[in-house]
């Protein structure tokens, strides 16, 4: 059976020429950066040439990138970075959306005695600006507010979030983990002072990333040992991962405007003809102000689970917003935050789209979910059909 992924919000298979560029990094060109030998220049090369491809993409210069093993690192250094070890109790705003690396990371400050304010969102997911402007206090060092959010799509307005940042002299942080690759993304247009990338979700190798600060942020490390990185991320590079991390940012910007359409038109395509087709149906998260390729739908009266399996067995993979364990149904913490009524609840998949889907794959997915839905309702005791 022909598998089709449609999970790429999880992770991104990676491209044949990002693979390419790798593989002389694990052989024949394996040098540690720090050696002086040839060996070593060579890798310290790659190194730099993979800064510049990474800083030119985003608007950056080549030493404000921090390389990183990823997203969740490069978010942990942002906002563990920022919070000095030694001048008292600290404030930090973020939103109630965030990733887990985040938020988990948030949880961990306030563990330390730190304060985290988390703002709400709105019913499509964006951020109350007015509630996280008035939460900023004399002790507000960061704000941290996602670029896309990685379950609903919602682009959130971080030129506006980063302006009442810089007004008030607080450090601005976005993840931008999920808009790299689908929307633009530039550090001086954004007016951000930190921002999170990740290779795996971008078609390159998983296990690197980047950490964009901005020159004069100060921030403090959290990996200490041999000072790579310029003492901000100690441990000897992944050379191999790093070169792929650069071309794929590369290819990522050179392929944006035409992937991101294609993807905008399948996702349109999907999302009206399963309108058109399937009672019950809501779209979660922004109806226009939202990534490309995400699409998020819940059902009534059908369990994401539930679909998610059925859709497995016919070879589509997509993801859900909820979690069955064996007794109680959890929606996630994104979903919760939207306010949607109870019945669409448990009901959600994530369709995120890539660059390699066709519009004949849309084609089956509809048709299996048209299916897929009918006999879940049919199951169900709460349909009435
Ligand atoms: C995937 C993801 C991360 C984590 O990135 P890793 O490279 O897997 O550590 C962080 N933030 C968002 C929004 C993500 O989607």
């Amino acid at each position: 059976m022909k598998r089709i992924y449609m999970d790429h919000s999880a992770t991104t298979p990676t491209d044949p020429q990002v693979v390419d560029a790798m593989l002389p990094y694990f052989t024949e060109m394996f040098g540690n950066s720090s050696s002086l030998h040839s060996f070593g220049r060579e890798a310290a090369e790659a190194l730099s040439t993979a800064r510049q491809q990474v800083a030119e993409c985003i608007g950056a210069l080549p030493e404000e990138i921090i390389f990183t093993s990823g997203g969740t690192e490069s978010d942990n250094m942002a906002l563990r970075g920022i919070v000095p070890y030694d001048s008292g109790k600290k404030h930090i705003i973020t939103s109630v959306i965030e990733h887990p690396a985040v938020l988990n990371t948030c949880a961990f400050l306030e563990s330390m005695g730190h304060e985290v304010t988390y703002v709400p969102v709105n019913t499509d997911g964006v951020v109350d600006i007015d509630k996280l402007e008035v939460s900023i206090r004399d002790n507000t060092v960061l704000i941290s507010i996602m670029h896309a959010n990685n379950e609903v799509g919602t682009i959130q307005p971080i030129r506006e979030i980063a302006g009442i940042a810089k007004k008030n002299g607080v450090y601005f942080h976005t993840d931008a983990v999920q808009s790299v690759g689908k929307i633009p993304v530039n550090v001086d247009e954004l007016g951000v002072d930190m921002l999170s990338i990740s290779s795996h979700k971008i078609h390159g190798p998983k296990g690197a990333g980047a950490l964009y600060v901005r020159k004069g942020t100060v921030i403090r490390p959290i990996v200490f040992g041999g000072n790579h990185e310029k003492g901000m991320r100690s441990g000897t590079e992944n050379i191999p991962g790093i070169v792929g991390f650069g071309r794929a940012m590369t290819l990522a910007k050179q392929r944006l405007d035409e992937d991101s359409a294609r993807m905008q038109q399948m996702r349109d395509s999907l999302i009206s003809r399963v309108f058109d087709s399937i009672s019950h149906v809501r779209l979660n998260g922004h109806p226009t102000q939202r990534l490309p390729n995400n699409v998020n739908l819940s059902f009534k009266y059908a369990e994401g689970e539930s679909m998610l399996m059925l859709l497995d067995i016919k070879g589509i993979a997509v993801s859900t917003g909820s979690a069955c364990s064996s007794k109680s149904l959890k929606a996630s913490h994104v979903l919760s935050s939207l306010n949607i009524e109870d019945d669409y609840l448990h009901g959600s998949l994530r369709i995120s789209l890539g660059r390699e889907n066709t519009m004949e794959e849309i084609d089956y997915l509809v048709e299996v979910l048209q299916e897929t839905i009918l006999k879940l309702r049919a199951m169900s005791p709460l349909s009435g059909q």
